[in-house]
């Protein structure tokens, strides 16, 4: 147990009870207004509550009232009080006591026993506090819960859980947004630090809480976290500092008219000086606050720090006094026998010894003391390895925990993603396929569009032949190709004799089977690589490549046969016969371009009608 932090466990006790977030309608003591009043101005309130004594009868409103007495007796520092309103409430909480007000009295009694300095037991009782707002579904009252639980594993120097707590209570009040409990948190922060000698860290958090308990007006809230960082300032050695909190402390604790409460000012002030080594002004506040009653071990802490003031001053049989009454208190507190506290009266009896040149005890009582501190030192490094041993522990259970769940959840998502880019894979690669299909079928179409386009571009529709377009161009193709003094070509160009006859005798579709069919005998006539056109109405143009203008005559010849002598029969009509004139003309060195060639051809055909038809001319 230390001495410096029972005042603190002792103050902190009496935050615990700002929540009360649940007002039970109609009962104006549990309503939150009503604490707010309490906390602005404690005395008043309470003078309140105590003229009114409800009936007992009624069991709940009874226990509320007790609740808000307590409450306020730890506002005012009248500790006593606050014990016997909470073992009188212990009388008539039963089982159907609201889950709330249950709460409320295990977090009371936790606090008490942590104030005695039974840890253990003071967890046991947070503990049913934590379960009980848990099962009732308070969340101010839980994190409260939390928060002490959290500060008692502080007090007992088990900050890894310690701080696990803190961190949970602060994400939860985070949620709820209530400034008081923020700043109860930010308070309690600033005290857990504290004992961890990171005084940085805690007077950044005592001054946030005190900054919040400024603006809600709390006075003992404001007294509390100005006494922390005093305190801390103190334990960092910023003497001066400690020393300005202390003293705005002495002036707002006045707040209750219990005067008890300036002991603690005092007592601040007075180690703090004596530290500092201000001796004259310490020795006059620590006699101040010994005057006071007090608590007994911040007694015994006084005492000493007086006797090594004085022994400084060179007051030595006074220095010894103080000592010897140090020496007394501590054998009436036996649970402090043989603390670091305790040993430090050697210390001070060895530096007296030596301040009566006896120097033989001096040296025993110094060397007592630091083998007896090194024990301590030894022993309790022993426990607090051992606590912070099974601390870690715990978290690195929890720690593996939720590794193996984290881990477990990673293996299914990774499993799931695995499937899931195998659908999409699968999909894909369908996807593709299908547009691969769309654009072949869109090629294939294109394609043979473009083919039937082309064929349509160059064919004559009637008789299936070549048109004009493509046999004169063809034919100038072909004669770009040859050479002036080698090679053959001849162009046959036939027209129908008479043809007009046929049409107006026989009617336009006759004329037009006549057309075809004689498409199909020069087809069939003329030598693969020749080609016919149909250049015009009846007309028709076969260019025959290589052919010699004898060659061609003789095609010519077998045409005009073969026409002569075909039975055009349309349908169930007549048979007609008709005869065919035919122009001939051949590449030549003076006749090389097609448009020469053509109207050569044209000539012998117009002489072949002149002469009088069913003949060939050759130019
Ligand atoms: P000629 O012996 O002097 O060649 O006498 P022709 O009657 O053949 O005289 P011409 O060449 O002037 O007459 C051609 C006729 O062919 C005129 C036109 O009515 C006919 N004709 C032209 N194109 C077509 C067609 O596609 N179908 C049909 N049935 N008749 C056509
Ligand atoms: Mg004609
Ligand atoms: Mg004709």
């Amino acid at each position: 147990m230390s001495l410096i932090k029972r005042k603190r466990v002792l103050l902190l006790g009496l935050v615990y009870l700002c929540f009360s977030l649940f007002a039970i309608a109609s009962d104006d003591l549990s309503s939150k207004d009503f604490e707010r009043g309490l906390f602005k101005e404690p005395f008043q309130v309470y003078q309140q509550l105590l003229l009114q004594t409800p009936d007992k009868l009624n069991k709940d409103a009874y226990l509320w009232w007790l609740l808000r007495k307590a409450q306020a007796e730890h506002l005012l520092y009248l500790y006593d009080e606050f014990e016997v309103s909470i073992n009188n409430a212990l009388n008539y909480i039963d089982e159907t006591t609201p889950l709330l007000i249950q709460s409320r009295f295990n977090l009371f009694q936790g606090v008490v026993y942590r104030n005695k300095g039974e840890y253990n037991k003071a967890l046991e009782y947070l503990a049913s506090a934590l379960e009980q707002a848990k099962r009732g579904g308070y969340e101010a009252p839980y994190i409260q819960a939390k928060l002490e639980n959290a500060f008692t594993q502080g007090v007992a120097e088990l900050f890894e859980v310690s701080l696990t707590d803190m961190q949970e209570a602060y994400v939860k009040a985070y949620g709820l947004n209530d400034q008081f409990l923020i700043a109860f948190i930010n308070e309690t922060y600033g005290a857990i630090y504290g004992y961890m000698f990171d005084y940085d860290k805690s007077i950044q958090y005592y001054s946030k809480a005190l900054e919040s308990y400024e603006q809600l007006g709390y006075k003992a809230h404001i007294a509390e976290a100005v006494y922390g960082l005093a305190t801390t300032y103190r334990y960092w050695k910023k003497y001066d500092l400690a020393i300005t909190y202390f003293e705005r402390y002495r002036e707002i604790s006045t707040y209750t008219p219990n005067e008890e409460i300036s002991f603690y000012a005092a007592y601040g002030l007075g180690m703090t000086l004596a530290e500092k080594g201000s001796c004259d002004k310490a020795l006059e506040v620590i006699d101040l606050a010994l005057a006071k009653k007090g608590v007994i071990d911040y007694n015994s802490e006084l005492l000493k720090n007086k006797a090594i003031c004085l022994i400084q001053l060179d007051r030595v049989e006074e220095a010894e006094n103080a000592l010897n009454k140090a020496n007394r208190l501590f054998e009436s507190m036996p649970d402090l026998m043989g603390t670091t506290w305790q040993l430090e009266t050697l210390k001070i009896a060895s530096q007296i010894a030596k301040s009566k040149k006896e120097y033989e005890l001096s040296y025993q009582l110094l060397d007592e003391y630091y083998q007896k501190y090194t024990e301590v030192l030894l022993k309790n490094s022993t426990d607090r390895l051992f606590k912070v041993r099974a601390d870690m522990e715990l978290k690195r259970q929890d720690v593996e925990k939720s590794l193996a769940l984290q881990r477990n959840k990673i293996e299914s998502l990774k499993e799931e993603s695995l499937e899931h880019k195998h659908t999409q894979q699968q999909y894909i690669v369908i996807f593709l396929l299908m547009i691969i299909v769309v654009i072949i079928t869109v090629i294939v179409i294109q394609r043979r569009n473009n083919n039937k386009m082309q064929l349509l571009a160059i064919t004559d529709p009637l008789s299936g032949l070549y048109n004009r377009r493509y046999i004169f161009n063809y034919l100038d193709k072909t004669l770009a190709g040859m050479s002036a003094q080698k090679g053959a070509l001849s162009v046959m160009l036939i027209d129908i004799d008479n043809f007009k006859e046929i049409n107006d005798k026989y009617g336009h579709p006759t004329g037009d089977y006549v057309i075809q069919k004689i498409a199909e005998i020069g087809q069939e006539i003329l030598r693969t690589g020749d080609v016919m056109s149909r250049i015009g109405g009846e007309e028709f143009l076969c260019v025959l490549p290589r052919a010699t203008e004898q060659q061609a005559k003789e095609v010519a010849e077998r045409l005009l046969k073969a026409i002569a002598e075909f039975q055009f029969q349309y349908k169930n009509n007549d048979p007609i016969h008709l005869t065919v004139s035919i122009g001939i003309s051949s590449f030549s060195e003076s006749s090389q371009s097609y448009d020469i060639i053509y109207s050569q051809a044209d000539k012998a055909l117009y002489q072949a009608k002149a002469k009088g038809k069913n003949c060939i001319v050759l130019h």
